[in-house]
């Protein structure tokens, strides 16, 4: 056996299951198909890398929606709390932010990911960059995990050892650790479900979350960088209310982006692969019933009897959304207040508590966060991440079906797998 473990992916997940595989005594080989580990880690965050979120377990799970329970057991064994305690052991101190989103203190991810680095490097974790896993070789009987191939024709490893074309790299445990398949520049290009897929894995079809929208609506183009605080965004599936979420949003060049847009997301991307259609209601004013906001406009209307209607529109609404207002609504910018009728009034009530948007699609993989989708939760053992169709097999990280809110969560489920696979595999040496 050349090596005890084999971790396939030097992202966050698997360089943290690396180290801690080594630190319980196992030769673990780490093979990263880039030149350097943690590309997408080092850009998290903006590249402050929200490492994790102080939120409660409850509270944590229900962030990664109907298959958080999977999750339960990994995330209450390594817990943020351990997260924010290993990293201070690395020397990394953090700190915690609003919403309970927790960062390196110096705001750097490059300084998480040489802490990783470091970690599986002093505990002996051999680490080959420039190295991409083709498949993983199991036995013709006993189908167990024997070893991995790389796509690389040939390629001298740091012990000097030459491996070939199609030569099999042995152990007897493989834990696959590829990520999902956004951002793919980064190097998670979806080999993983691949590879899986080869040994008998389901793999969920991979979708793409906490991304933006291309929307059908002409006037979204003028509002391009058009940032709104405070709005209540609802998802209507089919004309049914499916989801909704208050916070920020933003107009860009294609459609619709920022805070609340990426944390409905999942369910949009969900809905329209089934199909269906799906529409956002923008509610500009709601903090205001629709029997408060009349009243509101009949007062702003009989303050400025004389005034035109574009004008007193500031007094409602960022001055970038006025037209658009002023084409939806069909009153006439120059019309004075006083004449405004009931009808129009009502029209513009209406328009300001439901502007409704047309999604078209999702932005592509490249701009997607995460992917949701992944190998199937059902084949896998949520308390070692061990798969149970083939023996000597882990996984950890994105490439299983998890996908959470943006805050840290992602990063946590991560790191969290990572450890639980770490401890099943040193376990079982
Ligand atoms: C722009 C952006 C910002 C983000 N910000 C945050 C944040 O602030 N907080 C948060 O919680 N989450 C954030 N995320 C999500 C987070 O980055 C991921 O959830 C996390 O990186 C998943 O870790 P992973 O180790 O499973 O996969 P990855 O980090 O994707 O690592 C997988 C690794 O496997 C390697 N690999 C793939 N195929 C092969 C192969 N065949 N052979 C060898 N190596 C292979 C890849 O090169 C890669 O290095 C962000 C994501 C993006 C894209």
């Amino acid at each position: 056996m050349d090596y005890d473990l084999v971790v396939i992916g030097g992202g966050a997940a698997g360089m943290l299951a690396a180290g801690r595989a080594a630190e319980n005594g196992l030769e673990v080989l780490l093979l990263e198909r880039n030149n350097r580990l943690g590309k997408k880690l080092g850009i998290t965050g903006k590249g402050r890398c929200n490492i994790t979120n102080s939120a409660e377990t409850e509270r944590f799970i229900e962030n990664f929606g109907k298959k958080g329970k999977f999750l339960y057991g990994a995330i209450t064994r390594f817990t943020s709390s351990d997260l924010v305690r290993f990293f201070a052991g690395l020397g990394v101190e953090t700190k915690e932010e609003r919403g309970g989103r927790i960062f390196p203190a110096n705001d750097k991810a490059s300084t998480v990911v040489k802490a990783l680095e470091r970690y599986a490097r002093s505990n002996g974790v051999v680490i080959e960059l420039s190295s991409r896993v083709d498949r993983i070789v199991t036995g013709r009987e006993s189908g167990a995990v024997e070893g991995v191939i790389l796509k690389n024709d040939r390629k001298t490893i740091s012990s000097g050892k030459t491996i070939n074309a199609n030569e099999t790299i042995n152990t007897g445990k493989v834990l696959l650790a590829t990520g999902g398949k956004s951002y793919p520049a980064t190097g998670s290009t979806g080999d993983g479900y691949a590879i899986a897929a080869s040994l008998g894995h389901t793999i969920v079809k991979p979708r793409q979350s906490l991304v933006p929208f291309d929307t059908g609506n002409r006037f979204v183009r003028d509002l391009q960088g058009l940032s709104l605080k405070n709005v209540e965004v609802t998802v209507f599936t089919g004309g049914r209310k499916t989801a909704s979420g208050f916070g920020e949003m933003l107009f860009t060049h294609f459609g619709v982006s920022g805070p609340v847009i990426l944390t409905l997301s999942g369910q949009i991307t969900d809905d329209l692969a089934a199909g269906k259609t799906v529409e956002l209601s923008i509610d500009f004013k709601p903090a205001l019933t629709g029997e408060k906001l009349d009243k509101r406009l009949i007062r702003e209307f009989a303050d400025s009897g004389t005034k035109h209607f574009r004008t007193v529109m500031k007094n409602l609404l960022p001055n970038r959304l006025i037209p658009v207002f002023i084409t939806l609504s069909g009153i006439a910018p120059e019309k004075k207040c006083s004449q405004i009728t009931s009808t129009e009034r009502n029209n513009l009530a209406a328009l300001l508590k439901d502007l409704r948007l047309t999604i078209k699609r999702p932005r592509p993989f490249e701009e997607a966060i995460i992917t949701r989708g992944g190998i199937d939760l059902k084949e896998i053992d949520p308390r070692t991440m061990r798969s149970k169709l083939v023996d000597g097999l882990y996984f950890c990280g994105e490439v299983i079906d998890i996908d959470g809110n943006t805050g840290g969560y992602n990063l946590q489920a991560a790191f969290s797998t990572a450890w639980l696979a770490a401890e099943a595999c040193s376990n079982l040496k």
